[in-house]
């Protein structure tokens, strides 16, 4: 007798996680792990947050859904939160924009890329992004992704988009011709080996996109929500996006996505223009609430800049750390040929795994580190001394 199984598109995974809490993790064997990789950015508050776990938990014994042909009581709370952080860096907007919520990260992209070619209109709908972008699965977000291995089995993509090398403002400004409606940029390439945009780069984007009206899209998924150290990726750089994605941290790991853009571009949609059945219901909403709430309450950003320059110290003195990259709680650690002695960054990570830390090869030689906010410093210290064990014995 065979069994039903998923589809292969995740390989087969090497663990089955039963429970968490905080920083800490659990399998089905009962072995504890550290959780420096956090769902891929996701659960930045920590597994089980008590405050969370409550609201989703009242949430759902009271509304889950309605649809969008009705108001919930979450959202008004959630919009006003939101839109304020999004502006709150040097050169933010000081008027509000607009939100629509997705519930994932693609679906934010989709969305977003939808009302930037409604905006703009027919023959301005080229997007310009990076190599070494990621923009999710979907047939347009994929088409945006700036991996072109990742497009081929699914040709033809959508039309319309074209990439430049990233952080490099003489090719992204030569690619400008006036089909081109939009740029879409990460303010630290997550996927791509985290790798951040420089502050000068993404001032001069901003620049050109209001000299020749072309929206300029930052997507925030991976980067949002205090993991760099500001509310925001592109509030390093004091630019202000007309359009940002999010996702990621937005419900710790209850999926939701959202978009916000300016006022005079979220205009552009008008009923009937764009829907989803889930997109922002009650529940997601009751998580994304408490979330802010708790980021809000304990600086997440600041936490976040805090514990990742500590990391960042801690890694940088590992025998076998070459140098470290990215911003706040948003790290890739480069591994030396020595260390690595033939392994790649992914037989790093899976050697971690088994002696109780989670983290992830982000490209052949670097590791992706992306803790909690919650994270404590002895548990930096820990991870830090597995990772140092791996390195040093193979
Ligand atoms: C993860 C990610 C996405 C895709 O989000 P999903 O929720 O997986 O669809 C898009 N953009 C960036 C920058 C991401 O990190």
């Amino acid at each position: 007798m065979s069994r039903a199984v998923l589809m292969n598109n995740y390989g087969t995974p090497p663990v089955t996680f039963v429970r968490g809490d905080g920083t800490e993790l659990w399998d089905d064997r009962g072995r504890r792990y550290l959780d420096f990789l956090c769902g891929l950015a996701v659960t930045g508050l920590g597994h089980a947050h008590p405050a969370v776990t409550e609201a989703v938990a009242a949430q759902a014994g009271t509304l889950i859904h309605t649809s969008n042909l009705f108001a919930n009581e979450p959202t008004a709370e959630v919009v006003e939160t939101l839109d304020r952080l999004i502006r709150s860096g040097p050169g933010g907007d000081t008027e509000p924009g607009r939100i629509l919520f997705q519930n994932s990260g693609a679906e934010a992209v989709e969305a977003a890329l939808k009302l930037a070619r409604k905006h703009q209109g027919r023959g301005r709908h080229g997007v310009v992004s990076a190599y070494g972008s990621f923009h999710g699965r979907t047939l347009a977000a994929l088409a945006a992704t700036g991996q072109p291995e990742k497009h081929e089995p699914f040709q033809p993509m959508p039309e319309g988009f074209r990439h430049v090398p990233f952080d490099d403002y003489g090719a992204l400004e030569a690619a400008l011709d006036p089909s081109v409606g939009a740029v879409v940029l990460e303010s630290v390439q997550g996927e791509g080996g985290v790798v951040p945009a420089g502050d000068e780069y993404l001032q001069a984007v901003r620049r050109v996109c209001d000299e020749r009206g072309i929206l300029l899209v930052l997507d925030e998924i991976q980067t949002g929500l205090a993991r760099t150290g500001r509310w925001f990726g592109y509030q390093h750089a004091g630019v202000q996006p007309d359009i940002v994605t999010m996702a990621k941290a937005l419900g710790n790991g209850v999926p939701v996505g959202a978009v916000w853009a300016r006022p005079g571009v979220a205009a552009a949609f008008v009923p009937g223009d764009h829907g989803s059945t889930f997109a922002g219901q009650p529940l997601a909403l009751a998580a994304v609430r408490a979330v802010l709430a708790q980021m809000q309450a304990m600086d997440a950003p600041a936490a976040a800049a805090r514990l990742g320059g500590a990391l960042r110290g801690q890694l940088l003195q590992i025998d076998g750390v070459d140098s470290v990259r990215g911003r706040g709680l948003l790290l890739a650690a480069e591994l030396s040929e020595e260390a690595r002695a033939g392994r790649t960054a992914k037989d790093i990570a899976s050697a971690c795994l088994d002696q109780g830390l989670v983290v992830n090869g982000v490209t052949p030689t670097a590791l992706r580190l992306a803790p909690p906010f919650v994270v404590s410093t002895e548990q930096l210290a820990e991870g830090c001394s597995i990772l140092a064990g791996v390195l040093e014995h193979g």
